[in-house]
Parts: C-alpha cells; sequence; structure tokens
C-alpha cells in the first residue's frame, strides 16, 4: 500500500512572515491526519526558518522539500546550493527536473539525471518531475515524451535508484495555467508510467509514488487522488493557501 504525498511548491514565493504563517496553518489544519504524508517546498533562502518551524512540536509531522539544488557537493558554483548543505538543514525531498528548470534554466535531462543522483548520494528523496507541453500532447506523444525523460534519468543511474525517489507527472500546459488533466488523462500516463517500470523491477513499479501536478485545487483534488496509480500530488498556486492546500491534503487522506 503505498503513503499518499502532497507536496507544495511555493516556488518564488513568501516572506519569512508568510513562511510562518503557511507551516503553522497547515501544520495545524492536518494535524489529525493520519495517512496522508505532507511536505512543503519553500525557497532556498527560506529553508533554514522552514526546518526550524517543522522540527516544532506542533509541525513536526511536516516533511521538508527543496525546489532545486546544484550536482556537485561544493566549490566554485557562485550562486549555487548543494545536496550535503541541504541534508545538514533536515530537508527530506528535492524537486528535481520541475518544467520551470528545465524551461527557464535550460536544464538539460543530463542535468537533471545529475541532480537526481547527487540528491541520493546525500540520502535525500528526489521527487522527478517529468510532462509533455501541449503540443506533444496535441500530437499524441504525451507517453513518449514522458517516458524519454524517465530513461535519461534511470539510463544514468539504473531502474533500482527509483526505489527511494518519487515521480511526478506535471503535464506543461496544465502548470500554472488552471487547466488540469482530467483523471482520465493523468491516469493514463500514470499507469504508462508503472507499466514501464514493471518491465524492469516489479517491486519498484509497484511502491513508487507517482504524483500528478498541474492545477490541483481544493475542487479537482479528490477525483484526481481516487485513481489508482495517483499516489498524491504536487502542489504550485493552491499550497500558498493555507485552508486550500489543507483541503487538499485531507482529499488525499
Ligand atoms: C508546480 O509548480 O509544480 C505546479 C503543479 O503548479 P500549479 O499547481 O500552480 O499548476
Amino acid at each position: 500500500m503505498r503513503r499518499k504525498l502532497v507536496v507544495g511548491n511555493w516556488k518564488m514565493h513568501g516572506s519569512r512572515t508568510q513562511v510562518r504563517q503557511l507551516i503553522e496553518g497547515v501544520a495545524a489544519g492536518s494535524v489529525d491526519l493520519k495517512k496522508v504524508e505532507i511536505a512543503v517546498a519553500p525557497t532556498l533562502l527560506h529553508i533554514a526558518l522552514a526546518a526550524e518551524l517543522c522540527a516544532s512540536e506542533d509541525a513536526g509531522h511536516l516533511k521538508l522539500a527543496a525546489q532545486n539544488l546544484v550536482a556537485e557537493p561544493a566549490g566554485a558554483f557562485t550562486g549555487e546550493v548543494s545536496a550535503p548543505m541541504l541534508a545538514e538543514y533536515g530537508v527530506n525531498y528535492v524537486i528535481v527536473g520541475h518544467c520551470e528548470r528545465r524551461g527557464i534554466f535550460a536544464e538539460t535531462d543530463q542535468v537533471v539525471a545529475a541532480k537526481f543522483k547527487a540528491t541520493q548520494a546525500s540520502g535525500l528523496i528526489p521527487i522527478l518531475c517529468i510532462g509533455e507541453s501541449l503540443a506533444q500532447r496535441e500530437a499524441g506523444t504525451s507517453a513518449e515524451v514522458v517516458l524519454e525523460q524517465l530513461n535519461a534519468v534511470t539510463d544514468a543511474v539504473g531502474i533500482e535508484s527509483l526505489q527511494s525517489a518519487v515521480l511526478a507527472y506535471e503535464p506543461i500546459w496544465a502548470i500554472g495555467t488552471g487547466k488540469t488533466a482530467s483523471k482520465e488523462q493523468a491516469q493514463e500516463i500514470h499507469r504508462v508510467l508503472r507499466e514501464h517500470i514493471a518491465k524492469s523491477n516489479t517491486a519498484v513499479a509497484q511502491s513508487i509514488r507517482i504524483l500528478y501536478g498541474g492545477s490541483v485545487n481544493a475542487a479537482n483534488a479528490t477525483e484526481l487522488f481516487s485513481q489508482v496509480d495517483i499516489d498524491g500530488g504536487l502542489v504550485g498556486g493552491a499550497s500558498l493557501k493555507v485552508e486550500e492546500f489543507v483541503s487538499i491534503c485531507k482529499s488525499a487522506d
């Protein structure tokens, strides 16, 4: 039985005050949820504050995720933060391959694979994002595109590495657009991904959590999370509103 996971990706939003309000609000609203695992991903600058807040008794059930890292452990990489540094702050998960990193910051599949590997080397769990563009969906190549993105990582690090990883199917056309994949569209890609992994390793295919991301909100979370291969969500915009995010977490509980 896979435990559902809901991750709030705050992107480049938040002040110290907002980080405190969000963590305290989400922690209080979710304290009675027993089944779902919840993580929040503040900016790298706010990781230390978030770590401190999540270590408190009231918010101890919340996990911490980073939105990015550099693959090298240390060195002359001005402006970057590494996996060992995140580990020192008690980070649990690292989002790698988000479409905004791939698109705006030109991260290739090779860079994403290196970040995935570096994340695991420090004992952290990568949340590997994959997803197709609108043009690719309209061309009928969604499954092909996500499998190519997944294979680029597993070819580099081995399929067994998925044992301690999370996948997030995030169709680019649904990110921050208000357009959600229908539950059937999402389930279909999740099924393809799990079946593909099963061809190499059935145990990993059964245990890996595959999250859906793309305009998840309080109104659509229940039907998405009720799909057999959808194990929770990676939530952007809606994770910045305490009540809405808590409601999404309840849908996964
Ligand atoms: C995301 O950034 O991963 C995301 C899913 O954003 P949104 O929920 O706003 O579409």
